[in-house]
């Protein structure tokens, strides 16, 4: 039996502070598998707070200005009592998205993320260092933890997932996205190199009498030849220019999901474009979802498209057990400093959520975007799943079936998922990864639904 652990507030600590440094000491407790209880019956009780020599310190969380000490980035200011756990709670909150700007598209601004306001590598998980080096503070106050928080996790668990914006349900539909991805890359990304190797990897493709975009079945063959499943998301509404070219009713959309659900792929709910805006709507997709024979348990919004925490009770609203939609379509990296499914903590009702977030810390057009500025995406994927297994984390990354055919995004980027296929790590779906999580941050506490 794991051992298990209590938290304590001195009565000098605010009441309204108590929630978000519990929160984080669940996530630090969840994260190495230590159980919470009360402290009557727990083999070891923290204090938080106070001036006693065995209490943990803690900063009033307010003052302070961010900063970088120890090597660490501190966004209330390091100074001399070093308080990881609010630390943590920033982190897992993103408090620096809380009520910020939006981009033209209608998602939190990058720039208001956690790692640019405190001017740090998002490629670098923070929460998981900020927990490591809470281990240290408790290993100083409670020797008895050692055989639990020394046991070395390392190793990556990889969870592939693929949204599925296109498939080719009407004669023409093919022509019709190849011209459209062709037009992008002229007039959006004004990128001549793009076009030239979209129109090369295309006429190569027709010459073999393929087809001209690669698609789910290429996608299927590549996991059947690695014996990988995975989790793909589909739109199931209508609604905007911008969602799905199909009908989730169509004849070749419900039998594409069958032949993935038959070869033990998950099926997920992708949001539709305007979902996050309209009260209901997920849950009302999530039902369309579920009434056509699909477990849907895990979210993703199309075009990563919400106002952050507020979607949280959206997916409660949907029982949905995981979102998986922080994370970003021009960078890559730990958009909440952590390298595992967690539950995240709702700024808008100063609770914890009551479902996983699950870190999507890369994806394919990110490093297509990357790729023209320069960076090389296969080493820049490697780092990001290194610095994930050094964590023994569990990370989602998201290639679209349509990129693998080098005909929508930079050369190499689509084939890349291969590569990372065949890097030897574990590959599981997104929801297996939930529910090998869910008993533990049970134990630890967190009400889930
Ligand atoms: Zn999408």
């Amino acid at each position: 039996m794991s051992p298990r652990v209590a938290l304590r507030f001195d009565e000098r600590v605010p009441r309204d502070r108590h929630a978000p440094i519990d929160h984080a000491f669940r996530v630090w407790a969840a994260s190495r598998h230590l159980a919470v209880t009360d402290a009557a019956r727990a083999d070891a009780v923290f204090t938080y707070g106070g001036d006693d020599a065995g209490a943990l310190p803690a900063s009033d969380g307010v003052t302070g200005r961010p900063t970088m000490q120890h090597g660490l980035p501190w966004y209330f200011g390091a100074g001399t009592r070093l308080d990881h756990l609010v630390e943590v709670h920033a982190w897992v909150a993103a408090l620096s998205e809380h009520d910020a700007p939006v981009d033209p598209s209608g998602r939190i601004d990058r720039s208001s993320s956690m790692a640019a306001t405190l001017g740090v590598d998002p490629c670098v998980a923070w929460a998981e260092r900020h927990l490591d080096a809470f281990d240290r503070v408790a290993l100083a106050l409670h020797p008895q933890l050692d055989p639990v928080l020394s046991r070395k996790r390392s190793g990556v668990t990889v969870l592939g997932t693929h949204d599925l914006d296109f498939l080719p349900v009407k004669p023409g539909d093919t022509g019709v996205r190849l011209a459209r991805n062709l037009a992008v890359a002229a007039l959006t990304m004004r990128d001549p190199r793009l076009v030239a190797s979209i129109t090369g990897a295309a006429s190569t493709r027709l010459l073999r009498r393929r087809p001209a975009l690669g698609g789910v079945d290429a996608v299927m063959e590549l996991e059947r030849r690695h014996e990988v499943r995975s989790t793909w998301n589909v739109l199931v509404a209508q609604l905007h220019a911008r969602d799905a070219n199909y009908a989730f009713d169509d004849s070749t959309v419900r039998s594409t999901l069958d032949a993935l659900a038959a070869r033990g792929h998950e099926i997920g709910l992708h949001g539709s474009y305007t979902s996050a805006g309209r009260p209901g709507a997920l849950a009302r997709e999530m039902a369309t979802l579920r009434a056509a024979g699909h477990d849907g348990r895990g979210v993703r919004q199309h075009w990563l498209r919400h106002a952050g925490a507020p979607l949280y009770q959206e997916l409660s609203t949907a029982r949905a057990r995981y979102d998986s939609s922080f994370g970003w379509s021009d960078a890559c990296g730990f958009r909440h400093g952590m390298a595992r499914p967690f539950i995240p903590f709702d700024t808008t009702t100063n609770q914890p959520a009551s479902v996983f977030e699950v870190p999507l810390v890369m994806m394919d057009v990110a490093l297509s975007d990357m790729a023209r500025r320069g960076v090389d995406p296969a080493v820049h994927a490697a780092a990001v799943l290194e610095e994930a297994g050094r964590h023994g984390g569990t990370v989602s990354v998201l290639w679209h079936d349509t990129t693998v055919s080098d005909t929508q995004i930079r050369r190499g980027v689509g084939p890349l998922y291969e590569r990372l296929l065949a890097r030897g790590d574990r590959w599981i779906t997104s929801a297996e990864a939930v529910d090998a999580a869910r008993p533990v941050w049970l134990a630890a506490g967190f009400a889930l639904d």
